[in-house]
């Protein structure tokens, strides 16, 4: 096999990430905008030029394959191309720039299996409010119709604009991909959080990850004048909010040790105004973890705080679940390859869990999937300042490559 050629991701990380530049620095590259669609066609055009045969699908997604000495299930790799606003240079486009290095890498191995690049379509949920779209439909998560609804009136959803874009996902069908295709598929990505980068490991395997539960938290107590109403009188329901922001931060800490993190992202006052007691407060809370047991529990203990406020402040509370996904654990057996190639070269790494989704939480439902973390400084993403080391990118990249070649002979 082909050393990694650090130039080389150099260069087509530059690429990528002249789509999309803002003026803060950051990268806006959303899901099927027009700096999104460059990005993609570089991408399409380099990995022609690794000698693969690229097509869409669909919806969208690209995949990029090479043929195997034998007709035998494919080892998929790959990951997105889109980001958040004033996102960064490497969520995602990491895993891509290491998954087409592998290629041209494994490009004079003469292996059983194929190989497939897969590019997924809007995994990031800014534009459209859903998020790893391409993956949840090819992995029949997910139909179409679920992603019909747009955000905001009058704006495009996902599904208008595959259209606009000339994609068909009326037929998204013929995109489904099942589980006799495939052999295995690897993620890599940045770890975006600061386990590795405090370690000073290289890279991290993933053993499993988190996902959320999402809930809406209404508490409806009076408006009323803010000079002419004593304060033995009153039902602020901002106040009685106050408390239920510290009732989910005691959730999450209760149940720390199984992974379990909790966050009230969206807080909306009504009406708003500085001389009117809040009258109704709207909350959306983010509670996730590995353990789905613990982050249950931490859900029924929320429940009860919520009572117990209810009561203490005579306001009414509505807890609304949005949605509850299961954590996904990832493949041991690849999980195993990956540790014994990270090994072979002298690796320091770490077993871990993944704090965030990402697209390989769908795939693992139809193939043995793995995911590899590289370090990502002070765990910052989704921002400006978001950064991996070319050094990391490269002895990842490397592991992504012994590992496929292992798999694939
Ligand atoms: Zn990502």
């Amino acid at each position: 096999m082909k050393n990694v050629n650090k130039d080389r991701l150099h260069n087509w990380l530059e690429e990528i990430n002249r789509h999309g530049v803002t003026e803060k620095g950051g990268i806006t590259r959303l899901a099927l905008s027009d700096e999104d669609m460059a990005a993609q066609a570089y991408v399409m055009k380099e990995l022609e030029a690794l000698g693969l045969s690229v097509r869409r699908d669909a919806l969208g997604n690209i995949i990029a394959r090479r043929e195997g000495t034998q007709a035998l299930p494919a080892i998929a790799m790959g990951s997105h191309l889109d980001t958040v606003i004033e996102g960064g240079r490497y969520d995602g486009v990491a895993g891509v720039v290491a998954a087409m290095e592998a290629v041209a890498m494994l490009q004079d191995e003469a292996l059983r299996h194929p190989l497939e690049v897969i590019i997924f379509m809007a995994e990031e949920s800014a534009p459209f409010g859903y998020a790893t779209m391409g993956s949840k439909l090819i992995s029949g998560k997910a139909a179409p119709r679920d992603f019909a609804k747009s955000i905001k009136a009058g704006k495009p959803s996902f599904v208008d604009m595959l259209k606009l874009r000339g994609f068909d996902p009326d037929n998204y069908q013929t995109a489904l991909r099942h589980p006799d295709e495939l052999k295995a598929f690897f993620e890599l990505h940045i770890e975006q959080g600061k386990v590795l980068y405090e370690s000073g490991e290289q890279v991290g395997i993933v053993e499993n990850i988190a996902a959320p539960t999402r809930f809406k938290v209404t508490v409806e107590g009076l408006a009323d004048h803010s000079g002419a109403t004593p304060m033995g009188q009153r039902r602020d329901a901002l106040v009685s909010a106050a408390k239920l922001i510290l009732a989910v931060q005691d959730c999450g800490l209760a149940y720390a040790d199984e992974g379990t993190v909790a966050t009230v992202g969206v807080v909306d006052v009504e009406p708003g105004t500085i001389n009117v007691i809040p009258g109704k407060v709207t909350m959306l809370v983010d509670l996730r973890g590995v353990v789905y047991d613990a982050v249950m529990q931490a859900f029924q203990d929320f429940k009860e705080a919520v009572r117990e406020v209810a009561d203490e402040d005579g306001v009414l509370i509505n807890v609304d679940m949005l949605s509850s996904d299961q954590p996904v654990p990832l493949s041991l057996d690849m999980a195993n390859v990956l540790a014994e190639a990270a090994e072979e070269q002298g690796l320091r790494y770490r077993r871990m869990n993944s704090g965030a989704g990402h697209d390989a939480m769908f795939m693992a439902g139809i193939t043995p999937t793995s995911m590899i973390f590289i370090p990502c400084k002070d765990g910052i993403s989704h921002n400006a300042a978001e950064h991996a080391e070319l050094e990391d990118l490269a002895a990842g990249t490397a592991l992504l490559a012994a590992a496929v070649k292992k798999v694939a002979q």
